[in-house]
C-alpha cells in the first residue's frame, strides 16, 4: 500500500519597492529592489519561483550574483541593473551554486570574471551534458500544461500563475534549444575567498553539504548583506518554493561538514554586520533567527548522527526515534523543514558516518530508465549477501517500489522492488500489501490474490487489502 514516506527523487527586505511598477521583460513583469545604497536585485515573476540576480555597485566595477536559466532575460536584467547603478562597468559575476538557473546565463558576462566554489563547473558539465534529456522533460511539461490551462480545470486564481509558469518554462525550452554552450567559473576556491573591491569586499566562504555541494555564502559587510542562495529560507511569499523547498543535508561528504559548521560559524559571530539576509529566490525571506536556528539544528543532527554511526547500534531504530517533532519540536512547520527532509538529511549523514550504503542512493543512478532491468539484479544480489554493508528501510523500499510503478511506469521492477522489500521484512504486511498490488497491476490476479491474503494474516486490520480480495474474487468469479 502506497503511504506518504518519503521519497528523494526533495528578514524582510525592509527596502523592497518595486522601482518599475508595470515593466516586463520577455513578457513577465519585472521587479527590482533595492537592497542598500548601490545594490539592487532584480526578478520576473509575480507567481513563480524564480532566481534574482543581484548587482552592487563598487570602486572597481560592478559585481553580479547568480544569473538565471535564460540568458535573454540576464540580458534584459543586466541593461536593467545599468539603468539603476547609473552606470556599466561589469567587473565580477560570482555563482551561489552550480544549479542551471544561477549559472545559464554566465555566458552574458562573458567580458567579466566569473568566481564560483570548485564544484561548481562539475556541475555545469552534467547539467550541459543532461540537455537532451532536459528538451525532452521541458517539452513534456509543456504539452501538460498547455492541455491544463486548455482543459478550463484550471481555477480562476490559479490561472495567472499557471499561465506565468508556461511562458517562462517555454523560454526555458527555447534556450535549451538553441545548442547552448556554458561559461564556466575562471576564478575558483575552495574554502574561503575574499574579493577585494576597494570600498567593497565580497567574503566568499564555502558552505556546500545541503542545496548542493557548490553552495557558498557571500558576505558584503559593507553593505550589510549575506547572500545565502538556496540553502534556506524561514518565510515564503507564494506557494511554489522551488528550489528553497527543502533544509536538508543530503549532498555533503564527511569533510564537507566540519567546514560548513566552521564557515557558517563565523558568520554567526560576526552577525552585528548583517542586516539582510537573501536568497536565491524572490519567493523566500530568511531572517536572522532562522538562519541561525538551522544552523542550530545541523550542527546538532551532524553530532549525534555521528555519535550514533561510530556506536555500531541498529540505525532503523535510532532513526524512529530521533524525529524532528521529537528532537526539534522549535522547527515544525518551519518553511523548508519536513519530516521527509528531516529522515532524508539523518538517513544521507547516517551513510556518510557509518560507510554503509544506502540503498536509496545507490539506486539513484539506475532507477530511471533501461539501466534498472540490467543492474537491479546484481545489486540485489550483493544486498542479500552482504547485508550488513547496506542501510534501508521498508518505508524507502516501499516508495521505490511505487516510484517505479507510478512514475516511472515500470511494473517489471516495481515487482523486482517490492519483492526484494517482502523478502527483507517478511513480517511487514505493507510489503505483501505492495507486492500484491504490483502484481495485479501487472494484470496477475491469482497472484495477487495470494500475497493480499499474507498480508491479511499478517494484519488483519488491512483494509486496502480486503478490499482487494473482494474485487479480485469477484474479477476471477464473475
Ligand atoms: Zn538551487
Amino acid at each position: 500500500m502506497f503511504k506518504k514516506s518519503f521519497f528523494p527523487v526533495l528578514l524582510l527586505l525592509v527596502m523592497a519597492a518595486p522601482l518599475c511598477a508595470g515593466e516586463t521583460v520577455l513578457g513577465l513583469p519585472l521587479h527590482v529592489q533595492t537592497l542598500a545604497p548601490g545594490a539592487v536585485r532584480v526578478w520576473v515573476g509575480d507567481h513563480i519561483s524564480a532566481t534574482a540576480v543581484c548587482g552592487v555597485a563598487t570602486q572597481k566595477g560592478i559585481v553580479v550574483i547568480d544569473t538565471t536559466n535564460i540568458p535573454k532575460l540576464d540580458d534584459a536584467f543586466r541593461k536593467v541593473i545599468a539603468r539603476e547603478l547609473g552606470r556599466s562597468d561589469f567587473k565580477y559575476l560570482i555563482n551561489t551554486h552550480g544549479h542551471v538557473d544561477h549559472v545559464s546565463g554566465n555566458g552574458v558576462y562573458a567580458d567579466c570574471q566569473i568566481i564560483a566554489h570548485e564544484a561548481v563547473k562539475g556541475m555545469m558539465e552534467e547539467s550541459f551534458r543532461d540537455i537532451p534529456r532536459r528538451i525532452q522533460w521541458n517539452e513534456e511539461s509543456l504539452r501538460e500544461q498547455k492541455k491544463r490551462l486548455a482543459s478550463g480545470s484550471v481555477k480562476d486564481e490559479e490561472k495567472a500563475a499557471a499561465e506565468e509558469q508556461l511562458a517562462y518554462d517555454t523560454l526555458v525550452g527555447d534556450y535549451l534549444k538553441s545548442s547552448p554552450q556554458p561559461a564556466f567559473p575562471a576564478r575558483t576556491f575552495h574554502d574561503k575567498l575574499v574579493l577585494d573591491c576597494g570600498d567593497v569586499t565580497f567574503e566568499l566562504y564555502q558552505a556546500g553539504g545541503t542545496h548542493t555541494p557548490s553552495d557558498i555564502f557571500i558576505l558584503v559587510p559593507q553593505k550589510g548583506l549575506l547572500f545565502t542562495g538556496d540553502m534556506m529560507a524561514d518565510k515564503w511569499l507564494t506557494d511554489v518554493p522551488g528550489c528553497l523547498a527543502t533544509f536538508a543535508a543530503h549532498s555533503g561528504q564527511a569533510a564537507d561538514f566540519p567546514v560548513l559548521t566552521r564557515n557558517w560559524q563565523a558568520l554567526l559571530d560576526r552577525k552585528a554586520e548583517i542586516r539582510l539576509y537573501i536568497p536565491g529566490h524572490w519567493n523566500g525571506e530568511l531572517s536572522a533567527a532562522g538562519f541561525q536556528a538551522r544552523f542550530e539544528y545541523l550542527k546538532t543532527m551532524l553530532a549525534d548522527v555521528e555519535a550514533m554511526a561510530k556506536s555500531g547500534d541498529d540505525f532503523n531504530g535510532f532513526l524512529a526515534a530521533y524525529t524532528l517533532k521529537d528532537k526539534f519540536p522549535q522547527l515544525v512547520g518551519s518553511p523548508g523543514i519536513s519530516n521527509q527532509g528531516h529522515q532524508m538529511s539523518v538517513k544521507h549523514l547516517y551513510q556518510v558516518y557509518s560507510g554503509k550504503k544506502w540503498l536509496v542512493s545507490e539506486l539513484q543512478g539506475v532507477i530511471m530508465g533501461e539501466r534498472f532491468a540490467t543492474e537491479f539484479p546484481a545489486l540485489r544480489a550483493d544486498i542479500l549477501k552482504n547485508r550488513g554493508q547496506y542501510f534501508f528501510t521498508g518505508a524507502d523500499l516501499n516508495g521505490l517500489g511505487y516510484f517505479l510503478m507510478q512514475q516511472l511506469k515500470n511494473t517489471d521492477g516495481a515487482v523486482a522492488m517490492f519483492e526484494l522489500y517482502a523478502e527483507l521484512f517478511p513480517q511487514d504486511w505493507n510489503a505483501w500489501d505492495s507486492l500484491a498490488e504490483g502484481y495485479y497491476t501487472k494484470g496477475d490476479k491469482r497472484k495477487a490474490l495470494e500475497l493480499y491474503k499474507k498480508s491479511l494474516e499478517l494484519n488483519p486490520g488491512n483494509e486496502n487489502g480486503r478490499k482487494f480480495v473482494e474485487l479480485i474474487e469477484k474479477e476471477l468469479n464473475p
